[in-house]
């Protein structure tokens, strides 16, 4: 975009162009969700008249993988390329306010404009043997898939992976240190979730974390934090995500890192040296690719075409491609009610594909509204079809739609996605369940500020550790 806009731009890439999404994230993650998913579909076939008899081949999928994020690679090296920008397959250290030394050429470079969006890696907690464990880095090219799998943490990265592995017949065990999965999420959902993770055969160790990792033959020996010690085919960290800050020369220009770990940005993803920008997973702001790519987009705007934009982070969609999904915009329940008087609405039912099998799986639709069908202000889908369906949720709250218009709306019929306009209030939270709390905020679209509401949220987005 910059290039577009007649900038000079020089990208420096040390790894594959693509960054964590593309190359070890969401794409090959989501192929991997789509793999593991046809152990669900198999197993309600019978209730249709099928008969299957499936084996799973892992090298298949894992060549199949790199094929497409090759081809994926590809592409974004030729849209690069094609406004004009050089790609310089190298390592950067910033040595100044408008310098840079490349570390394998020992070239240097001199800009107006620095932009870091250097992403972030795994966390690994700091115990013995942990060199032991994989991360979501390995689990993609592991050369079999293990018998069994034990993965620490309890956030996005744990949830998605222990779906694909037990999809795919890997006994599948999580452990986390708090007792309910995703933590910043609507309570419904994550009991929901916790529920249908269970009726996939996955086992929930909560309260409890990983103490040490010792080799046992072709296992690793896991000794928790209870004193129980048993053997895994593998061992996984899904314990959050850092920043990559580290090496990056970022303190010869002045460009501040917040306590998090993060680059500290304004509104314009400018850092504390004006000349330096920083964009994406590095800043800490949410982690989410869309969030990155608009934050990129807002940055060349702002800086080369005269067009200052600062990003909305106050209303992003986000999905937990788990099984069930789970598809998530706005408040919860539990922000909600300490933000002033709020309606509910909630409905449970079991998804259309399952009423022919024995399968007792519901789906989880909730809404949360100003009081008396007012502004929706939160919507929380569990279940198939969620995050598609949350992506075009988006679009009537991003102009603060209200329960009555998704009412007026007409239905389409026979689907899950009708249901918020049938739904009747389930809870109200009386006004004296709120007496001495702050009213609702209104969201403050457009305008680039997080509300209030959004930054006690941080930790749906990875923000705080
Ligand atoms: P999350 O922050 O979502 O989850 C990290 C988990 O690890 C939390 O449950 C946390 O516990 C736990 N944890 C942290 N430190 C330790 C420790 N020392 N010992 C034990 N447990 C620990 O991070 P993820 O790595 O899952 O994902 C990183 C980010 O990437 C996400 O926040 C999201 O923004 C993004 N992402 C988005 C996806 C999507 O859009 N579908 C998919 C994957 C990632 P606690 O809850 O107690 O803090």
């Amino acid at each position: 975009m910059a290039a577009g806009f007649g900038a000079k731009v020089v990208v420096i890439e040390e790894f594959r162009v693509g960054g964590t999404c593309v190359i070890r994230g969401c794409v090959p993650k989501k192929l991997y969700v789509y793999a593991s998913r046809f152990s669900d579909l198999f197993d309600v076939a019978g209730s249709f008249g099928w008969q299957v008899d499936a084996r799973f081949d892992w090298p298949t999928l894992v060549a199949n993988k790199e094929t497409e994020i090759t081809r994926l690679e590809a592409a974004y090296v030729s849209a690069l390329e094609a406004p004009g920008v050089d790609i310089i397959r190298d390592r950067a250290v910033v040595t100044g306010a408008n310098s840079i030394k490349l570390i394998k050429s020992g070239q240097e470079l001199e800009a107006e404009h620095i932009l870091i969006a250097t992403g972030g890696h795994p966390r690994v907690p700091d115990i013995p043997g942990a060199e032991l464990g994989i991360t979501s880095n390995e689990a993609f090219d592991l050369a079999a898939l293990p018998h069994s799998i034990l993965i620490e943490g309890g956030g996005y990265i744990a949830v998605e992976f222990a779906t694909i592995f037990a999809g795919l017949g890997v006994n599948t065990t999580i452990i986390y240190r708090g007792d309910c999965l995703l933590r910043g999420f609507d309570m419904d959902m994550r009991r929901g979730l916790e529920s249908g993770l269970q009726n996939r055969g996955i086992k929930l160790i909560y309260q409890t974390t990983i103490r040490s990792l010792e080799r046992q033959g072709d296992d690793v020996s896991v000794a928790f934090s209870d004193g129980v010690t048993a053997p895994f085919g593998a061992v996984m960290f899904a314990t959050g995500r850092v920043a990559n800050v580290e090496g990056l020369g970022l303190e010869t220009a002045g460009v501040e890192i917040n306590d998090a770990g993060n680059i500290t940005v304004d509104v314009y993803s400018q850092t504390t040296c004006p000349s330096i920008y920083a964009v994406g997973d590095v800043t800490g702001r949410a982690a989410l690719t869309p969030v990155a790519i608009r934050e990129g987009w807002y940055f060349a705007e702002t800086v080369y075409n005269d067009n200052p934009l600062a990003v909305d982070h106050s209303m992003i969609p986000t999905a937990v491609f788990a099984e069930p999904e789970l598809g998530v915009i706005g408040l919860t329940e539990q922000e909600a009610a300490t933000h002033g008087d709020v309606d509910i609405y909630v409905s449970r039912f079991r998804p259309m594909m399952n009423t022919l099998s024995t399968r007792t799986d519901r789906m989880i639709l909730k809404l949360i509204t100003e009081p008396n069908g007012g502004k929706v202000l939160g919507c929380h889908i569990l279940g198939p079809g969620a995050a598609e369906m949350i992506q075009l949720v988006a679009i009537p709250l991003s102009v603060q739609a209200t329960k009555a218009d998704f009412d007026r709306a007409m239905a389409l019929h026979p689907s899950a996605a009708e249901e918020p306009g049938y739904i009747q209030v389930t809870k109200l939270l009386l006004p004296e369940r709120h007496q001495g709390l702050a009213p609702i905020v209104p969201w403050q679209v457009g305008q680039g500020l997080l509300s209030p509401c959004q930054m006690d949220r941080g930790k749906r987005f990875g923000r705080t550790a």
